[in-house]
């Protein structure tokens, strides 16, 4: 698997600056900040660019 910097892969900022926490896409892994976290969940087309086949992921549904 594919280790990328810990930094958010949307601000670029790193650990030692904002709480950042990994995930994993595509069998690649990746850092985000919480501040960016919600990006994912409601906007991920903000994604496509920064992160392979973004467009494929469906946000949530807001209720
Ligand atoms: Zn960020």
């Amino acid at each position: 698997m594919e280790d990328h910097k810990k930094e958010c892969i949307v601000c670029k900022r790193d650990e030692q600056q904002v709480p950042v926490t990994q995930f994993d896409y595509m069998g690649t892994r990746f850092w985000i900040c919480s501040q960016h976290i919600p990006i994912i969940i409601h906007e991920p087309s903000k994604l496509i660019g920064l992160l392979p086949d973004a467009d494929k992921i469906n946000p949530a549904e807001d209720i």
